[in-house]
């Protein structure tokens, strides 16, 4: 039979695959995808309630409002902001602005696991860098960034680990990137960051013309389900990126909803700070239990299992417990009620390698995916 031709790049990409049993059936707890464990404040359902009557209309494709409220908050011009249909859609709006024949993108490995479709599926090369003892590895990187780089992104908080770049890392790392080529931090779990050894891309944006940073609505604001996020960076790289993003993909409901949640940030600051101290007690905990937890900065924490991961992962779905296996490095797990975290301590509390040798299913995910 014939079958209509498609790229041949597209058979050697996996797919996305959410963690098993997560959208099939209800999970008893769903600690594997780094959303707020609370349900959204109530201001936050009345905006969403109230867009309902303008359905009919296209929403406002400039994001006028929203934009507006997000550069106020941070203290920047609204023509240095782009709001879009989730930071993954910025991301993708990036990748396909530098995607020449033979471009590069230089990426920290293992992190967000979106990065490697999205530069294949735009045309760029993949330059996977290892992580360093878990933490982008900002001198390897600088040293794979070539004339062919197209862009350079960094992870911070790294996502499955949980780690930061260094401050004074950050800017030798900057300072060696020609500023031709432009670099993007990807910052969707920095509300959690209560370290000073790090520091925002936000404050380096004036000396770095060619950085841009992506935010999101998703983690910290709880509104994962409406699909908004944010790029702050030159107007000239806004205007640029803003040619790329679909018109009119950022819905009505996600913008109000986005306004609504920065006007009451003040409560969900509180939620974020319960949702750090719970991040402690966590990793606490599992430390005392003698398992490995990187120092972490996320709602998230990281166990490198390695060979164990997957056993450990299964071991969790069994207790109806949703975590994120990465087969054969380590479990991600995210931060939720606190009567979640109870119950996933419980579980790890009653793991033990030995006992868990009968052959689990595989996780989710590889990194066989990146060709190097
Ligand atoms: C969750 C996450 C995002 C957010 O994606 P949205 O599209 O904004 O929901 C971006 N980057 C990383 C590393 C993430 O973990």
């Amino acid at each position: 039979m014939t079958v209509p031709r498609f790229r041949p790049i597209l058979d050697s990409l996996p797919g996305y695959r959410a963690t098993e049993g997560v959208y099939d059936k209800e999970p008893a707890r769903p600690l594997s995808a780094n959303e707020s464990p609370d349900d959204p404040l109530p201001g936050v359902i009345e905006a969403i309630g109230a867009a309902g009557a303008l359905a009919h209309r296209y929403p406002d494709p400039q994001c006028t409002d929203l934009t507006r409220a997000i550069a106020r908050r941070h203290g920047v011009g609204p023509e240095t902001v782009l709001v879009g249909a989730g930071s993954v859609a910025l991301l993708q709006a990036l990748v396909v602005a530098v995607a020449e024949p033979s471009a590069e993108i230089v990426f920290p490995w293992l992190s967000f696991e979106l990065y490697p479709p999205l530069a294949q599926l735009a045309g760029l090369r993949p330059v996977a860098v290892p992580l360093d003892r878990y933490h982008n590895d900002l001198r390897a990187m600088a040293d794979r960034v070539t004339d062919d780089t197209g862009l350079v992104v960094v992870c911070n908080p790294n996502n499955p680990t949980g780690t930061v770049v260094g401050k004074r890392d950050l800017r030798a790392f900057l300072d060696r990137v020609p500023p031709t080529c432009p670099v993007v931090l990807d910052e969707a779990y920095y509300e959690y960051v209560r370290t000073p050894d790090t520091c925002s891309g936000l404050s380096l944006l004036r000396t770095y013309p060619n950085l841009v940073v992506t935010r999101t609505f998703s983690k910290a604001y709880g509104l994962a389900a409406l699909r908004v996020g944010y790029l702050i960076g030159s107007q000239d790289i806004v205007d640029t990126l803003a040619k790329v993003r679909l018109a009119y993909s950022v819905s009505a409901v996600a913008q109000v909803a986005g306004l609504a949640a920065l006007d009451l940030e003040d409560q969900l600051r509180e939620r974020v700070d319960a949702t750090v101290a719970e991040r402690t007690r966590i990793r606490e905990a599992l430390l005392a239990g003698g398992l490995k937890v990187p120092d972490n900065h996320s709602n998230f924490v990281w166990l490198p299992l390695g060979e164990d991961a997957a056993g450990f992962g299964g071991h969790c779905t069994d207790a109806g417990i949703a975590v994120r296996t990465y087969d054969g490095e380590g479990v991600r797990v995210s931060v939720g009620s606190p009567e979640d975290n109870d119950a996933f301590l419980a579980c790890a509390a009653a793991w033990s390698p030995a006992s868990n040798l009968s052959g689990h299913r595989a996780g989710v995910r590889s990194t066989a995916c990146i060709p190097q």
